[in-house]
């Protein structure tokens, strides 16, 4: 029996985890689950499927959870606090580790599992944007195994040659594709994005997924967060990293090797693929996903970016060649301008050119140990809340200015 802890158990690919897990009672123990603050959730994922240990990093959702289970926890034991997702990261009883809380806030305790020597599922790609060379020593002196988990660096993998091991480059790779299904913007025109709404940016046409991460996918920053993903994945600089809309996300990403030969993995858009072949890695097991028909698939399209459109491509592609901290600035502004963005503080272009921004102030430089990637993480999140306030201040003025 392999035992599981599940970090971001109440998001979609928590979700997706446990119910890949679900399916193989025989063969994985969940040890452990953890979430920030959806109580709820957390109580019903501990009824159903009763963990040895689950977390809150929000202390008074901890206790509120607490409070709700009472001594329906049974033989659960709770924990609370942020470091309570780093605990559950390195307790013994689990070999591996599935690392999908959303953000930033995913750092500690996904560094903290790769130290600790785990089989680490990583959906959490800020992470590695953030910290890339942080986090692949780590791996490397951790003894941990890394398994992507995002389904374009999943699929890539699977067309590695056997025994590839992330961060050291596959001998024969002349380049890797992601594709990238172009996102619900993907047809509209520049006028029209400028005036997409939250509920617009977030109903992705093939995937479920969480906000953030949907609003990623309508920008393209979240290609731009997987080409630098894929860079330390792979041990490849950015321009042997390139990029393919195809708007019917079937072919999941691929390998060109020198001899001309370009392998794709193919599937149904479902994260359980990927999650069940990282669980079950080396071997193969079910997943519970719909088998691919391709006769019903009948085509399959591709298209380059438009970078016009989609302006945060280009940036992320800046910063993954600037490399040091700019990746770092480049995701705490993104995920503030998102949230911004969320809470209709924010028009959709306004994500990019407040990105843009901060990463033209920051003083960032090259990347020496945490301490750098804190301090660049805080200016950066510093720096875009000024952008977002003076943008405010600014549609403020010129409406005064347009009823005077
Ligand atoms: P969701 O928004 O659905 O879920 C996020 C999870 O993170 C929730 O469990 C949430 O807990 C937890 N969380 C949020 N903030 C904190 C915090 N401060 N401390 C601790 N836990 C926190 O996200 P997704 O499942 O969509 O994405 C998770 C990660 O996987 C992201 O990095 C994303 O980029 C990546 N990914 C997702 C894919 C997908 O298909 N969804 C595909 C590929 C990668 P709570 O519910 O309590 O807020």
């Amino acid at each position: 029996m392999i035992g599981v802890v599940v970090l971001g158990s109440t998001g979609s690919i928590g979700e997706s985890t446990l119910d890949v897990l679900a399916r193989h009672p025989d063969r994985f123990r969940l040890i452990g689950i953890g979430a920030n603050r959806s109580v709820e959730k957390l109580a019903e994922q501990i009824e159903r499927y009763r963990p040895a240990y689950a977390a809150l990093a929000d202390p008074a959702a901890a206790l509120a959870l607490q409070e709700r289970l009472g001594a329906r926890c049974g033989d659960t034991r709770l924990l609370g606090g942020p470091e309570s997702l780093t605990e559950l990261a390195t307790l013994s009883e689990a070999e591996c580790v599935m690392a999908a809380i959303v953000g930033a806030a995913g750092l500690p305790s996904t560094l903290a599992a790769a130290r600790a020597g785990k089989r680490l599922l990583l959906a959490n790609k800020e992470s590695l944007v953030m910290s890339g060379p942080l986090l692949m020593e780590a791996v490397r002196a951790g003894g941990a195994t890394l398994l992507p988990i995002d389904s374009e660096h999943n699929a890539i993998f699977q067309c590695l040659p056997h025994g590839s091991i992330a961060g050291s480059t596959p001998a024969g790779v002349r380049r890797v594709l992601l594709t990238a299904s172009g996102g619900p913007f993907r047809d509209w025109s520049l006028e029209a994005i400028a005036a997409a709404s939250p509920e617009a940016a977030v109903a992705h046409p093939n995937w479920v997924m969480g906000r953030k991460i949907s609003v990623d996918s309508a920008t393209l920053m979240n290609k731009g967060l997987e080409l630098i993903e894929a860079c330390f994945l792979f041990g490849l600089p950015p321009d042997r990293v390139d990029i393919v809309i195809h708007p019917q996300s079937i072919i999941h990403s691929l390998v060109e090797y020198i001899d001309g030969s370009l392998l794709a993995q193919l599937g149904s858009p479902d994260m359980r693929t990927p999650i069940a072949y990282a669980l079950a890695w080396p071997e193969r097991m079910t997943s519970g996903v719909a088998f691919l028909d391709l006769v019903q698939t009948a085509r399959l399209d591709f298209r380059a970016p438009d970078r016009v459109r989609f302006p945060c491509l280009g940036i992320a592609q800046a910063a993954a060649r600037a490399g040091g901290l700019a990746p770092v600035s480049l995701n705490a502004a993104n995920e503030v301008a998102v949230h911004a963005f969320l809470a209709r503080q924010l028009n959709f272009p306004g994500i990019a050119s407040v990105i843009e921004e901060v990463i033209t102030r920051s003083t960032a430089g090259p990347i020496g140990g945490l301490d750098d990637v804190l301090a660049a993480d805080t200016e950066a999140r510093r720096l875009a809340h000024e952008c977002i306030e003076a943008r405010a201040g600014a549609d403020v003025a010129l409406s005064a200015g347009a009823r005077a």
